[in-house]
């Protein structure tokens, strides 16, 4: 593991007991997600012609198998008796006529684990468990529509111990934050990028790319009529009727501001927006928990609140998907409960 260089300058004692105290799981965590997220923007020129499309239309690129593979292999060694729920799984790569694209991922792979052979990264990206009582949700890549289209995307790995998340991590390689405040960018690869963490009980930081640490913490904004409200960028993603209808019903008067992947909730985390909401796109829908997990808890520890869109918590238990939830709704704490009722009132 790295000696977490990036937390303290040199002789730095305080700064190292502090790291230190986060516990052995978030400096893993923090570590692994720099460095994958190093390695997407190195391959940031390829990535696009390694694209594939899933069953369910949604991109996948050699990108996404590369940072799964990595975060599997970097769990094996760390935490061999840790389970990993991820997003993606070798099906697609296993394929004889996919022979290109794994050759790629591997070679992608080789830049962080140079002894990785091409067997090796498909059973990494296969490392399974179960969502028993201890694993890890991981999003290799969040946002892949956003990656391809130069917006918003993030690495985001969280570990969740008896449906309680523990640590949250959200790598932004195009989000930049100055001064403490992050300024969305949602366009172009101009951001300084940087690392969200969350522990639970403990807080939630922001970590650039270069610099000191800064802590996370929600805006005081009480009044509904200018929330400043987080929602997909991809319009396909959600409900937007019902989220125009919401948005009438709060008296918001600023016009959401769309973003993929949970760098919105990073921006939430730091102030720079006051509500975010996912209107499933239909009633069947349950939202991923790797899409949810890391996001909540930087959310929760920068003083905010998630819930579902009827107000439940959220419910961590119920298997790769929030089977027990509905949407989801996520705020500065001050005014949440202004967002369910509005969701209740737009019906
Ligand atoms: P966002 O950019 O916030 O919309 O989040 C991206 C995530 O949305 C992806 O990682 C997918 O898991 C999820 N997603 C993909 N397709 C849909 C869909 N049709 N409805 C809702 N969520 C989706
Ligand atoms: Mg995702």
């Amino acid at each position: 593991m790295d000696n977490h260089q990036f937390l303290r300058r040199p002789g730095d004692d305080r700064a190292a007991r502090w790291s230190a105290s986060l516990g052995r799981e978030a400096l893993f965590a923090l570590d692994v997600v720099r460095e994958a997220t190093r390695l997407t923007m190195a391959m940031k020129d390829e990535t696009a012609e390694g694209t594939i499309t899933k069953t369910d239309a949604s991109p996948v690129t050699i990108t996404d198998f590369a940072v799964q593979a990595l975060v599997a292999a970097r769990l094996a060694r760390d935490f061999p008796d840790d389970a990993l729920v991820a997003e993606e799984d070798a099906t697609a790569l296993r394929q004889a006529s996919a022979r290109g694209l794994r050759t790629r991922v591997a070679s992608m792979v080789r830049r962080a684990l140079p002894d990785a052979n091409t067997e090796q990264v498909l059973d990494w990206i296969d490392r399974r468990g179960g969502t028993g009582p201890r694993f890890w949700v991981l999003d290799p890549i969040d946002g892949t529509k956003g990656l391809l289209r130069g917006g918003q995307y993030v690495v985001a790995l969280a570990l969740v111990v008896k449906g309680v998340v523990r640590v949250g991590i959200v790598g932004c390689p195009r989000l930049s934050v100055a001064g403490g405040l992050a300024a969305p960018l949602n366009a172009g690869a101009a951001g300084g990028g940087g690392t969200a963490l969350a522990v639970l009980d403990r807080g939630a930081w922001w970590f650039p790319s270069s610099g000191d640490r800064v802590p996370l913490s929600v805006s005081a904004r009480a009044d509904p009529a200018h929330a400043r409200v987080l929602c997909s960028y991809e319009v396909q993603h959600g409900d937007e009727d019902r989220a125009s209808r919401t948005l009438r019903a709060l008296g918001g008067e600023e016009p959401p501001i769309r973003m993929d992947s949970q760098a919105k909730h990073v921006v939430l985390a730091a102030g720079e927006a006051d509500l975010l909401w996912r209107f499933p796109p239909d009633m069947h829908f349950h939202e991923a928990i790797w899409d949810c997990a890391a996001g909540s808890l930087l959310i929760e520890e920068a003083g905010g609140r998630v819930t579902d869109l009827a107000g439940r918590a959220l419910d961590f238990t119920a298997g790769r998907r929030l089977l027990r939830n509905h949407g989801l709704l996520a705020s500065n704490g001050t005014l949440h409960e202004a967002g369910l009722a509005a969701v209740r009132q737009a019906g």
